[in-house]
């Protein structure tokens, strides 16, 4: 089990739809419109999976921070 996942987020593909920012608004802000994580490295934790899955345009990923696996989204 991972102890620490690293949150990154393409702001290019990001389409400012806020909704990562509703489903986790204690991991994601809007800046300018486009969303930023609040932290990149955070405690492993379901919310973050639901908000990288319910991106209509992939833009987050979850990555385990120590060997960089994809977390999410599952491809
Ligand atoms: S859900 Fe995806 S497209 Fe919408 S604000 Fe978050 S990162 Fe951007």
């Amino acid at each position: 089990m991972s102890t620490a996942w690293r949150i990154g987020v393409d702001s290019h593909r990001c389409i400012g739809t806020s909704i990562c920012a509703g489903t986790a608004p204690e991991h994601f802000r809007m800046v300018g419109g486009r969303s930023a994580p609040l932290a990149d490295v955070v405690v492993p934790a379901e919310v973050v999976l639901d908000a990288a899955e319910s991106c209509p345009v992939e833009a987050i990923t979850v990555r385990d921070a120590t060997d960089d696996r994809l977390i999410a989204p599952e491809e």
